[in-house]
């Protein structure tokens, strides 16, 4: 009889406690997560309801987007998702600055390549964008939640831009800067107050923080032979590269190769490297660059924004970090 009871006792505790739990963890072990749901509530801006009208390089067509909308699918295309959400809402801010900056409603000149387009989906002439079904395939498991994260930090933030003395700026950003961000005259011509060097050791978990990239004596030759006329290496077949001139932050403005003065641009080009931020070792027919960082340097650096993030800081003071003297403010009424 006292088995009888111990064996009851034990089928109940194995019912009520055990049994569910392995139900819940499923057959492989592993825990079955409830799936989640995607939140396409409107976010609204308290500006009201702004649209833009985007070309769409996928579909070759002009559609209209509220801005809000629009900018979810250029935070999902231009920052990776799984960046900390004050990381998200500062490029949520960016993009929203560069964006209104651009529209023909608000004084700006819209997308010079489709007529009636305030900005097109081409990020090498205005600004990546994707649409949620891609960004969705992109993200496979994690789709529903890095969405409704990006929409959170889109939602968080909707309406507020970057000025300084009350004016937009021209909020660039790059992926990594490698320790130091770029003043905006080094690698463009105009110096803007805003865009100041400043330091930043926040991006060093980017896998572009320092990168090698070698090259043959021949492959070398063929990168730079359209960017100068004389032959690049010597008889013997050394490469022909001294010391360029650079930055304070170190990055090339321009190097000699073979006599001749190639911009640091054009060789950042010519060798596709990361960044201007290079170094070389010259041994017998080969080189090896090592780069620091990825992009031009200015402005917002993605890595530095996601580390500052980490360690607990706004998107406000993230921000404020990258662009000197900066407000973040409401869309300034037209
Ligand atoms: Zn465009
Ligand atoms: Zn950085």
């Amino acid at each position: 009889m006292k088995k009888l009871v111990s064996f009851f006792f034990l089928l109940t505790v194995f019912l009520i406690i055990i049994l569910p739990t392995l139900i819940a963890r499923g057959c492989s072990g592993e825990e079955v997560r409830t799936p989640v749901e995607i939140d396409r509530s409107p976010i609204i801006s308290p500006a009201g309801e702004i649209t833009l009208k985007v070309f769409n390089h996928q579909s070759e067509e002009l559609v209209e987007m509220p801005l809000e909308e629009y900018l979810v699918g250029v935070v999902a295309a231009e920052m990776p998702a799984s960046f900390a959400v004050e990381a998200l809402k500062a490029q949520a801010v960016v993009a929203r600055t560069y964006t209104v900056n651009q529209m023909l409603a608000f004084g700006g000149k819209g997308c010079d390549r489709h007529a009636g387009a305030d900005i097109c989906t081409n990020s090498a002439h205005c600004q990546a964008w994707e649409s949620e079904k891609s960004s969705l395939a992109k993200w496979q498991g994690e789709g529903a939640e890095y969405l409704n994260k990006i929409r959170s930090a889109v939602g968080a933030t909707a309406g507020k831009v970057i000025t300084h003395e009350g004016r937009l700026i021209d909020a660039v950003f790059h992926s990594t800067c490698g320790g130091h961000t770029e003043n905006s005259e080094d690698v463009w011509s105009t110096a803007l107050p805003y865009l100041r060097s400043v330091a930043c050791n926040f991006c060093t978990d980017s896998r572009w923080t320092e990168t090698q990239h070698e090259f043959t004596a021949a492959a070398f030759s063929e990168a730079i032979v359209p960017y100068v006329s004389a032959l690049p290496v010597s008889a013997s077949g050394r490469p022909l590269l001294e010391q360029g001139v650079r930055s304070a932050t170190g990055r090339l403005k321009s190097v000699l190769i073979a006599g001749e003065t190639v911009t640091g641009r054009d060789f950042r080009t010519a060798f596709k490297l990361p960044s201007t931020n290079v170094t070389w070792q010259i041994t017998d027919k080969k080189i090896t660059f090592t780069a620091k960082g990825y992009g031009h340097g200015v402005g917002l650096c993605q890595y530095g924004a996601n580390g500052l993030a980490k360690q607990g800081k706004t998107y406000t003071e993230i921000i404020e970090h990258y662009y000197t003297g900066v407000a973040v403010t409401d869309i300034p009424v037209s």
